[in-house]
């Protein structure tokens, strides 16, 4: 047995890496499901053989006592900081005093927070984070849960490698909103959600953050000759390295590369703060060796804050699908990250207390990205005004009274005929993740509620052609198009419909597996909720939320309706990838896209089935070049590869 299960681990291990490092993964999802599952078995009936490097550590909560301190056995540096071209200048004089040829390596100085991990024979045995660089904690339970992480490596050596772990601003736009439905605090930036996350005491909670690394130092002895050697050992032994680093021979070729990454910044997926600059030469960097707290071989240019002062000109309440109500700032207009911003979030009426934000108050405006700026704090030296805002005490769609509930930080409507509540059921049953129904966008869901032509979901799908051609800017050709498309969403597979109904704590991954246990949702209606909570990724808390769903009179009423409607009820997965355009192809994006940032690019791609690579190999089949794009360009050239441009992606 316990060589079936050191087999199965090795097999894992090699798929997971080669799902995250190179193009094509050799097995299907159910296949890796299925050999996961049987060494999920074994490890349960023979727990005194698990192996540390067992992939079903990645998953499943654990709740940690606290961390421990670890102690650095090679200590993590800092960096000397550059504001300015001629502080780079000045930092390139001493340096090339004597050593006039060299070359530096130019790399994104990503926004989230240092790790080291420690592997021996090829295990991942230890992650720990920075601390004050000799001793930082063991967060190794934590860092396991990160899928990037390898937990063995290609090679079985003994090594230390240091990189920096950080929440992709896709998810933390994910959390934020969960966070924002459930009226919990959200985070001010995807690096403090990244050290919230690396801190958890629940690792289950990790698993679930989708947090990412890349990776760009050996810090044990290693016989590499350059930095661009290091990065390339280190993507050959499995980790993530950021591929958008160079060469530059001149402080002038560094300029260049910093004002392009600069441009590129806001579409970035991640946040970076700069770019650092290293000597290439590592017998070089060790001539030059450290100061006190930095190595003299390498330096941090850092970009301005994404932060802007503006000053508060009033507030918004708007009620949100489950009732929470948010309050957003409107704000003389600055330019932020690139964009015109007037609006920024408040977060919640607790958090305008702790930052004691008034009336015209003088505010820190934070952006990142394509994400909602955030109100940061008060400059209260600016402060014209000691008027506080005012706090509804009432709904503003259905005027109820509004409830601060102890344990949360957000004033909610429990008014379940709230109209502003159904009207967000609406948008978000219709919305792409949900039944993704083209054309029922806000607001046209505005116009149907205000006609009174819907008052729940199940409404929608008893809507004719000819209701729709009353509502105003209707034409027979769009008012069948919207027939169609609501038609079309009966066939969807149920975890559409799991996910549209908007059960609390019930997103659209817990959906999907909950459907592909019980096939369909009369059958999850009927589970017990120890059922559903034995499953591995879900847990109490929802099960609780869907016993109470499935049991109020109001569920079960509307469940029939969408049946009598033809509304599928029947978990179809399997076969909707199948039928999915891009099903089963290798596609690698390169270069700057215009309309669409990486991340959404890429999960666009991902719902139309197909997994993205981020090299170029023989095993990619379309690469998808956008300005500028570079290596991978020539190399798929080279291959004879598919080439496509961004419109191509768009008008799939
Ligand atoms: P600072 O915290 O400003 O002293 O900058 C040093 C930190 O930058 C390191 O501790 C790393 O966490 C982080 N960092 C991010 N990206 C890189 C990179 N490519 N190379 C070196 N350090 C990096
Ligand atoms: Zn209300």
């Amino acid at each position: 047995m316990k060589d079936r299960m050191s087999e199965l681990v090795a097999l894992l291990n090699r798929y997971a890496y080669e799902y995250y490092t190179s193009d094509a993964p050799s097995v299907s999802d159910s296949d890796y499901d299925q050999l996961y599952r049987e060494l999920v078995q074994l490890e349960a009936t023979y727990p005194q053989d698990i192996l540390p490097d067992s992939p079903t550590h990645r998953v499943g909560g654990k709740v940690l006592e606290g961390f421990e301190k670890y102690q650095h056995q090679y200590p993590l540096y800092s960096l000397q900081d550059a504001f300015s071209r001629q502080e780079l200048e000045d930092f390139d004089r001493r340096v090339r005093k004597d050593f006039p040829h060299l070359s530096y390596l130019c790399e994104l100085k990503i926004d989230g927070l240092s790790i080291s991990l420690t592997y021996e024979n090829g295990v991942l045995v230890a992650g720990a984070t920075r601390g004050d660089g000799s001793v930082g904690e063991n967060i190794t339970e934590n860092l396991k849960r990160v899928k990037d992480i390898p937990l063995t490596l290609a090679e079985t050596s003994n090594l230390t490698v240091r990189g920096e772990c950080y929440m992709p601003r896709s998810s933390f736009e994910a959390v934020n909103r969960y966070r924002q439905e459930q009226g919990e605090a959200e985070f001010a930036n995807p690096r403090n959600a990244a050290a919230g996350t690396l801190r958890q005491l629940d690792t289950g909670v990790v698993a679930q953050r989708n947090l990412a690394t890349f990776l760009y130092q050996v810090a044990s002895p290693s016989s590499e000759e350059s930095q661009e050697g290091v990065l390339e050992h280190l993507t050959s032994l499995g980790f993530q390295v950021n591929d958008r680093y160079i060469l530059a021979q001149s402080m002038d070729q560094v300029w260049d590369f910093i004002q392009e990454i600069e441009a590129l910044r806001p579409q970035l997926p991640y946040d970076i703060d700069g770019i650092v600059i290293k000597v290439n030469d590592l017998a070089i960097q060790e001539e030059l060796g450290f100061t006190v707290k930095a190595p003299k071989w390498a330096i941090a240019y850092k970009f301005p804050a994404e932060e802007k002062e503006a000053q508060l000109l009033s507030v918004d309440w708007t009620v949100g699908r489950t009732g929470v109500v948010t309050p957003t700032a409107n704000l003389t207009p600055v330019q932020l990250a690139g964009t015109r911003v007037s609006r920024a979030t408040l977060h919640n009426v607790d958090y305008i207390a702790e930052k004691d934000i008034r009336m015209q108050d003088t505010v820190i405006v934070y952006k990142a990205g394509d994400i909602i700026p955030a109100v940061l704090r008060v400059v209260e030296s600016k402060r014209v005004s000691q008027e506080k805002l005012s706090i509804p005490k009432t709904c503003p769609s259905c005027q109820e009274e509004l409830i601060h509930f102890e344990d949360e930080v957000a004033l909610r409507c429990i008014n379940p005929l709230c109209p502003a509540q159904i009207k967000e059921g609406l948008t978000h049953f219709a919305s792409r993740d949900a039944m993704n129904i083209t054309g029922l966008g806000p607001a046209v869901v505005e116009k149907l509620f205000a006609q009174n032509l819907v008052k729940d979901v199940a409404g929608i799908y008893r809507l004719t052609p000819d209701d729709l051609l009353q509502l105003e800017g209707f034409k027979e050709k769009s008012a069948s198009k919207l027939y169609q498309a609501i038609q079309a969403s009966k066939e969807n597979s149920a975890e559409r419909l799991l996910f549209g109904l908007g059960i609390r704590h019930v997103g659209s991954k817990a959906s999907r597996i909950l459907l592909e246990k019980f096939h369909d949702i009369e059958k999850l209606a009927q589970a017990k909720p120890e059922e559903i909570a034995a499953i591995d990724s879900l847990g109490l808390v929802i099960a609780e939320s869907l016993a109470t769903y499935f049991s109020q009179e109001g569920s079960k009423i509307l469940l029939a309706e969408l049946v009598e409607a033809g509304v599928n009820l029947a978990y179809l997965g399997e076969k909707v990838a199948e039928d999915a355009l891009l099903s089963g192809k290798t596609l690698v994006l390169t270069g700057k896209l215009e309309n669409l940032t990486r991340a959404q690019a890429k999960e666009k791609l991902q719902s139309l089935g197909a997994n993205v690579a981020s090299s170029v190999s023989k095993k990619t089949d379309i690469v998808i070049a956008g300005a500028d794009a570079g290596s991978k360009l020539s190399k798929a050239q080279e291959l004879g590869l598919e080439i496509r441009d961004e419109a191509w992606l768009e008008s799939l």
